[in-house]
């Protein structure tokens, strides 16, 4: 668990109202702008200007917005916490088809959503294919396993590459909204995948409050709803979104390689000081136009890396 906090002026404190609108808690605190909450971090700003990121992403996010300082432990008591939907009783022994997806955080590399379906009798050889929260796991174990389980799990791998990724983004479509239509499809072909057979439920890797989910699905052919649930730390809860997430996380690392030999240097992930300078290298090596292949070009890394390129 860390926490970070930035400062922000009024007009970047309103672009973050708008971008984390999709996420959004809708408990807002006393003195607060807006609390919303991704997978891996809580987001809260206080018209103080101060926005505060609690969770395991908390840098990653933080880094998309400007540089980060730490902030003092008693910060923590300003979260708001989110209410759990129960999920049916011995939920980890029923099959279920788990989501999850990587790379949001990452200035570098597309987006990877995977759902992945494990039936009850599937469990005993994952665990021993060492299954578990990926974010226990080293990239090395996670390729391991990854190719050991890829041939028995039903599963669909969705990858959004940087072009089309900063294409929509520059339409206005919010993070959110395109976790949500990557989720659905990836649903929506492992059901397909396992037809007739139907799973005893799914659980997605709760990224945004159930509502504002399926808003973000309005108008789309199918939309997968039936037995649905959504959790936080959801790899901990089933097999199925530990097997989805070392499945895009698989996937997110060669997409790394790819454009790591594209860009003729180590693309490093996350946001941070580092990724910066990467970022400044290629637009030295490159120009600038050859980000819009390799990052998601709105995050706050852009500016700094073209700020470092002209040093
Ligand atoms: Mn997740």
């Amino acid at each position: 668990m860390s926490n970070q906090v930035l400062i922000v002026d009024k007009n970047t404190m309103k672009k973050m109202q708008a971008y984390y609108e999709p996420s959004s808690t809708g408990k807002i605190p006393p003195g607060g702008v807006f609390a919303a909450k991704t997978s891996g971090c809580s987001i809260t700003g206080y018209k103080s200007g101060k926005v505060l990121f609690q969770g395991r992403d908390a840098s990653n996010e933080a880094g998309k917005w400007g540089s980060v300082n730490n902030v003092s432990p008693k910060a923590k008591s300003t979260t708001s916490v989110k209410k759990k939907t129960s999920l049916p009783s011995n939920f980890a022994n029923l099959s279920v088809i788990g989501s999850d997806e990587v790379g949001t955080g990452d200035f570098f590399g597309p987006i990877t959503v995977c759902a992945a379906y494990v039936r009850q009798e599937d469990m005993d050889i994952l665990k021993h294919a060492g299954v578990k929260d990926s974010k226990a796991l080293t990239d090395e174990k996670i390729i391991e396993i990854a190719r050991e389980i890829i041939p028995f799990v039903p599963y669909s791998l969705l990858v959004l590459h940087n072009e089309k990724y900063n294409k929509m983004q520059q339409t206005g479509m919010t993070q959110g909204k395109m976790k949500a239509l990557l989720h659905n499809k990836a649903l929506e072909n492992v059901l397909n995948k396992i037809s007739p057979e139907k799973p005893d439920a799914i659980l997605i890797d709760q990224f945004a409050e159930e509502n504002v989910y399926y808003r973000h699905l309005t108008g789309q052919k199918t939309i997968v709803k039936e037995n649905v649930y959504f959790q936080t730390k959801a790899e901990g809860l089933h097999l199925s979104v530990a097997a989805a997430s070392i499945i895009a996380r698989y996937a997110f690392l060669k997409e790394m390689d790819k454009l790591s030999e594209l860009a003729q240097l180590t693309i490093p992930k996350g946001a941070g000081a580092i990724v910066d300078q990467a970022a400044a290298k290629v637009i030295k090596k490159h120009g600038e136009s050859m980000l819009w292949q390799l990052a998601k070009i709105h995050f706050a890394n852009s500016e700094k890396a073209k700020r470092l390129a002209r040093k």
